[in-house]
């Protein structure tokens, strides 16, 4: 699953192919006519806000993608074997020296400037906390603003913040002792301020190193697999206090919330 650190990766290894000319560009049907337009352009640059990941080419065109849980991208060298059969990938575009993939991404549409520039979701996204200028302080304010809400929740909502995804919520609110069905209302600036300064290293970190979403320090991965402090330890000890981790589920979409009912009280 796609959460802000592997999208920022993705574009991170994009960026290699700014400044060249596509030469080839193929995308599903629906897509075709525009798509002509972008064949010839430059890749002018390529930017992330939270899970969303934008190209944009040099004479206006815009390509707009979200790999929600199921798209990856791939990106090398002209004539590269690609990682999955070439009809699952949304986009495929040329250079002379590279390719680029977006496979399986159920968002990838094709955009006039003028178009993108009234595109609502993209527009309401709020702070994305894997950009340099982030102010978790500034956030605190929606934060508070969403009242009752359990701040399991909150803290997914794209709106709000965006780029934390369902591992990351469990682990920064397990990281900043804080319960996720306490009101968004009564999280402290002090607990967000801890929720941020834990969360944005490890996702820096990921971004850089692995692509993985890995929280626990070295020392406690007694097996490769153990990654994480709570998420998907259901029933096993915390690392802290020994105390089983449970689960509940959040929101709308019931997405599940990993934590320490001792420590996180
Ligand atoms: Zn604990």
């Amino acid at each position: 699953m796609a959460e802000g650190h592997a999208v920022a990766r993705w574009a991170d290894a994009i960026r290699e192919v700014e400044g060249e000319r596509v030469v080839a560009i193929r995308v599903p049907p629906r897509w075709r006519e525009r798509a002509a337009h972008i064949k010839g352009s430059r890749l002018l640059r390529v930017r992330t806000h939270g899970k969303h990941l934008v190209l944009d080419f040099d004479n206006g065109w815009v390509v707009h993608t979200h790999a929600m849980q199921y798209g990856s991208w791939q990106v090398g060298p002209r004539g590269m074997s690609l990682r999955k059969d070439e009809r699952f990938a949304r986009l495929l575009l040329k250079t002379r020296r590279h390719e680029v993939a977006f496979f399986h991404g159920p968002v990838m549409e094709v955009l006039s400037r003028e178009e993108f520039a009234v595109h609502e979701r993209f527009h309401a996204l709020g702070p994305d906390l894997l950009h340099d200028e982030f102010d978790g302080g500034a956030v605190q304010a929606a934060i508070e603003g969403q009242g009752a809400r359990p701040i399991g929740d909150t803290v997914l909502d794209q709106r709000v913040v965006s780029g934390i995804g369902n591992i990351y919520k469990s682990e920064g609110l397990f990281l900043a002792a804080v319960d996720p069905v306490r009101r968004s209302d009564r999280v402290t600036r002090e607990e967000m301020r801890v929720f941020f300064a834990e969360l944005i290293p490890l996702m820096q970190a990921g971004r850089r190193v692995h692509g993985m979403t890995i929280t626990l320090p070295e020392e406690l991965r007694y097996e490769p697999w153990v990654r994480n402090w709570v998420y998907r330890r259901r029933g096993q000890p915390c690392f802290v206090c020994a105390t089983p981790i449970e689960m509940i589920r959040q929101g709308d979409f019931q997405r599940a919330t990993y934590f320490c009912p001792r420590c996180q009280r």
